[in-house]
């Protein structure tokens, strides 16, 4: 490995960050991650952080799971990859058979992307070409939600309602339809003065992640099920977050027993290892597809890595790992340890507003503050653990396979950190590995604040 002084001046030099403004990133000091175990992150000190966010909500089962290590290894032993557009693979073909078994009922086909943005594009252009398909193609609108997060694509962008992300690329996009978070009336009120023109509804079930862990009213995804059937129309579950054992089920959709006629799942998929995502949806969508060449209703949509067989030999594992470990079953309580710590000690916090919770996915959110949430997130890593803001709301997403101590340390690193940076204000950020870097950017030495938007 390079000296880490070498390391971070060529990520300055040339690594652009995602959701990051990298004039505050340039200034800062990053932490570079070395290596994992577990659900421990460690930097090139050899210093260590729990994983509070799954890496970005898709670790599963821990970092170098050996099963899962095992499988990819096997797999680069055959082939690393190989196309899907015109040849076949045993992992794509296996993934595809395991994840019609464990989806709501009525999900049968499968069709591979490489991101969860991707997973939620085919969906749009396969709720659109369907109705196409079946001369009813006044179908252009779709109805999402405000506060939606569906992806960075432009169809994904289309459909989503954080004006932070979404606003300035509005003119690029297509028109939606969007109904209250939360509202049945209101989506109801939509479908029954556009419902002829739209193609689908899509929703993130039981709770909006990016959008700061906005919970829905129980009971607010089957009603959405009842209306789309009532108005013939479409239902679009992104599960790409609440996937995988995130909301205390398997999927989130099965908390209200509702089968949707697409479904997008993404992240934890190969346990959070590598990049692929995929599109479920039914049989009566598929046929809809069915016809000769020439009459042009094939699905003109794929990408070079869909179905890549490592990641799929990754997935493979991980569903087999669901299995042996019961790591669903065995994180129901550790949910309920999650709710008692977060009642205890973090919602009586002065700085905290409300606290928000669906399985393993938190949203703490602080009253207004001056970066606050980066505050917060910076005091916790020099207490040894990774979270991240969304705005003024800290997240918390720890893995369903995290152990219950760790998810006690999580919990009390979080209301320590929350408690330093909303006692003092600014100042009080300050951490016990060191502190913060302002103006000048030293290339080693203490962890400093993120400067990433989200
Ligand atoms: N859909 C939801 C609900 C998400 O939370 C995300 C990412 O956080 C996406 C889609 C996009 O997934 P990806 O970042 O893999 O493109």
């Amino acid at each position: 490995m390079l000296p880490i002084d070498d390391l971070i001046r060529a990520d300055r030099d040339h690594v652009w960050h995602p959701f990051t403004q990298q004039r505050s990133w340039c200034e800062e000091l990053p932490l570079v991650i070395d290596h994992a175990d577990g659900t421990n992150l460690y930097d090139a000190d050899g210093s260590a952080y729990i994983d509070g966010v799954s890496s970005l909500w898709c670790n599963v089962h821990g970092h170098r799971h050996p099963a899962i290590d095992q499988a990819i290894r096997d797999q680069l032993d055959r082939v690393a990859h190989s196309t899907m557009l015109g040849l076949t693979h045993e992992p794509a073909i296996e993934l595809a058979r395991r994840l019609a078994e464990i989806t709501p009922p009525g999900l049968t086909r499968v069709f591979y992307s490489d991101s969860g943005s991707a997973a939620v594009e085919v969906a749009l252009k396969m709720a659109y070409q369907w109705w196409v398909q079946r001369a009813e193609s006044q179908r252009t609108g779709f109805i999402s939600l405000q506060n939606a997060y569906h992806g960075d694509t432009l169809g994904a962008v289309s459909v989503g309602g954080i004006e932070t992300f979404h606003s300035l690329y509005r003119p690029l996009l297509f028109d939606t339809w969007q109904a209250r978070a939360g509202d049945a009336g209101h989506l109801e009120q939509l479908l029954v003065e556009h419902g002829d023109r739209v193609a689908a509804v899509i929703v993130e079930p039981l709770i909006q992640g990016a959008a700061g862990m906005l919970t829905m009213p129980s009971g607010f995804l089957a009603r959405t099920r009842e209306l789309c059937d009532e108005h013939g129309v479409l239902l679009i579950c992104d599960e790409v977050a609440t996937g995988f054992g995130r909301t205390g089920a398997m999927f989130a959709c099965e908390r209200e027993d509702v089968s949707p006629d697409l479904m997008c799942v993404g992240k934890g998929l190969t346990g959070g290892y590598l990049p692929l995502a995929a599109t479920l949806t039914t049989e009566p969508i598929y046929e809809g597809f069915l016809g000769r060449p020439e009459e042009l209703r094939t699905f003109f949509h794929g990408h070079t890595f869909t179905g890549n067989p490592l990641a799929c030999a990754a997935g493979i594992a991980t569903l087999q790992t669901f299995e042996r470990e019961r790591t669903v079953e065995r994180s129901l309580p550790k949910i309920e340890l999650l709710t008692r710590l977060l009642d205890e000690r973090v919602a009586p916090l002065p700085g905290v507003a409300e606290v928000r919770q669906c399985g393993l996915m938190v949203g703490i959110e602080l009253h207004p503050g001056d970066a606050l949430g980066n505050r917060v997130t910076l005091a916790a890593r020099g207490r040894g653990a990774i979270i991240r803001p969304l705005g003024d709301v800290i997240v918390l997403m720890p893995a369903p396979a995290m152990p219950a101590a760790d998810i006690d340390r999580l919990v009390a690193i979080t209301a320590a950190s929350i408690d330093e940076a909303t006692a003092g204000g600014a100042g009080a950020a300050s951490v016990s590995r060191g502190a913060p870097l302002s103006g000048a950017a030293p290339l080693s030495g203490a962890p400093a604040l993120s400067s990433a938007a989200v």
